[in-house]
């Protein structure tokens, strides 16, 4: 199970295909997928089943979507690239632990939070791998302006901590890959449609306004428990972040009532130049763990509004527990994002007997009783959205610490420690050509390798005008600060 070379025999054949555009509002889809990655699993009766990756997977080569994307299977993320949010001897840990040793490692289960819900099965360490690797490959694609759309379907696993497992999640490739954006972009926007609260994220990027991240969930009762109307950030990260605590049962209206309008206020606001969405599939009607009600068309909506920005996004998955609805979403939603709609026939493909006994493309809603009363829905939108009004326009960031590259490295080993600096002062801008990155690794998509850097990790989060290279220390972190409360409405 270790990092193949090549692309597997079918994701080969795919890459061959020309890429097709239609022009127009046709935006160049990179999409990422490893054939192992539906191998791995949790164990029976875990609700968390990467096969749906794999179902996903098989609908939309079924559908033909290959032929309007560009297929890639990307290089897994490796210890040192995890470590640039997660703790050395968390990640150490994943990479140790197996069923078969796992006796002895019994203080750090507790430590980590590995058990349950976020059991040690076989392959964890590499599964984890393919996930980031796919999310930090797409971020790297859209740095370099080789793609408008990157799309991972094995990524979006908001709830891992910086050194603990949670939710099922045990290494978080959406802080990775925004960690990647961050490099050329100075406001990321993130966006959260999963039924939970997108915590994990949200916690990596509590105290800056280089990212905001905005997080729809259900609220009350309810994993992970956080994600308050009054939990905005603290900090210079106070009011980027934004939480719109929802209740059982919403539908695509309600939703949509709320997505939109808060997503467009933020756009305004915020101007971000790159978007992650993270489209949890358990926000569906009929979920296993979620208690929303939101259609296939629904839940798609969002993806399609995102999409209508133009901006260059990064989107994952996330959540998702019952699997025939999970591919059938995610496969819909790979055809809006390459401008094509597919549908409503399931066309025959090795996993046709899960979509009985209608063999359509379709998440209908169900009748369950809808709990968000259009009042209260209106009462935290204007929150939400007064709270934007006090963010700054657009914060700039006019100079940024662009986390070097490992040849940047390189070379200082023999620099003279004045012009070093002086030359890093220089690549201190967000806009780098892409000859001063990524040349040695073009064809894995040129994202950071960061193997020599070891404790020379550089914080996402600090400006430089907070003053010359940030420690380690200022990296996102745990933040126990209390949450304004007080300040915003409660509801
Ligand atoms: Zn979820």
């Amino acid at each position: 199970m270790g990092p193949r070379k090549g692309p597997d025999a079918q994701t080969h054949d795919l890459i061959m295909e020309p890429i097709a555009l239609n022009g127009g509002n046709k935006r160049s889809v990179a999409y990422f997928y490893d054939s192992e990655v539906g191998n791995y699993s949790y164990g029976p009766g875990h609700p968390m089943k990467p096969h749906r990756i794999r179902m996903a997977h098989s609908l939309i080569m079924n559908y033909g979507l290959y032929k309007k994307m560009e297929i890639y299977r990307a290089k897994p993320a490796t210890k040192q690239e995890m470590c640039q949010f997660h703790t050395d001897e968390y990640v150490d840990f994943l990479s140790r632990v197996t069923p078969d040793n796992i006796d002895a490692f019994g203080k750090e289960q507790s430590k980590f939070n590995v058990g349950d819900d976020c059991p040690v099965f076989d392959g964890l360490f590499e599964f984890c791998g393919i996930s980031g690797g796919g999310s930090m490959e797409g971020a790297a694609r859209l740095n370099r302006g080789k793609c408008d759309i990157a799309l991972n379907w094995a990524g979006g696993l908001h709830h891992a901590k910086k050194s603990e497992a949670s939710g099922f999640c045990y290494v978080n490739d959406i802080v990775l890959g925004i960690i990647e954006l961050l490099r050329y972009h100075p406001r990321v926007l993130y966006i959260d449609i999963d039924v939970h609260h997108g915590d994990g994220v949200e916690e990596a990027f509590y105290t800056t306004d280089r990212v905001m991240t905005v997080s729809f969930h259900k609220y009350g009762e309810f994993f992970p428990g956080t994600g308050e109307l009054r939990d905005v950030g603290v900090g210079k990260g106070k009011y980027y972040s934004v939480n719109f605590p929802l209740r059982d049962g919403i539908d695509d209206d309600s939703y949509k009532s709320v997505f939109e309008p808060t997503i467009k206020a933020v756009m305004e606001w915020y101007r971000p130049s790159a978007v992650v969405l993270q489209c949890g599939a358990d926000s569906l009607s009929q979920d296993r763990l979620g208690c929303f009600n939101l259609s296939m068309r629904g839940h798609a909506a969002c993806v399609d509004f995102v999409k209508s920005f133009g901006l260059p996004t990064l989107v994952l998955g996330g959540g998702g527990y019952t699997m025939r609805n999970v591919s059938r979403t995610w496969t819909y939603e790979t055809g809006i994002l390459v401008g094509q709609q597919v549908g409503p026939e399931i066309p025959y493909s090795d996993y046709y007997e899960y979509f009985g006994p209608d063999y359509t493309l379709d998440v209908k809603p169900s009748n369950m009783e809808n709990l968000n009363t259009r009042e209260y829905l209106e009462k935290i939108k204007t929150q939400v959205l007064s709270n934007l009004s006090r963010t700054k326009f657009a914060p700039s960031v006019q100079m940024q610490e662009v986390p070097r590259d490992r040849d940047d490295d390189e070379d200082e080993e023999d620099d003279n420690p004045d012009e070093r600096r002086n030359q890093r002062m220089m690549d201190k801008t967000i806009q780098r050509d892409d000859d001063l990155s990524d040349s040695e690794d073009e064809g894995e998509g040129g994202r950071r390798d960061i193997r020599n850097h070891g404790e020379k990790k550089v914080s996402i989060t600090a400006p430089l005008e907070r003053g010359g290279v940030p420690s380690v220390e200022s990296t996102p972190a745990v933040v126990e600060e209390p949450s304004a409360a007080g300040e915003t409405m409660e509801l």
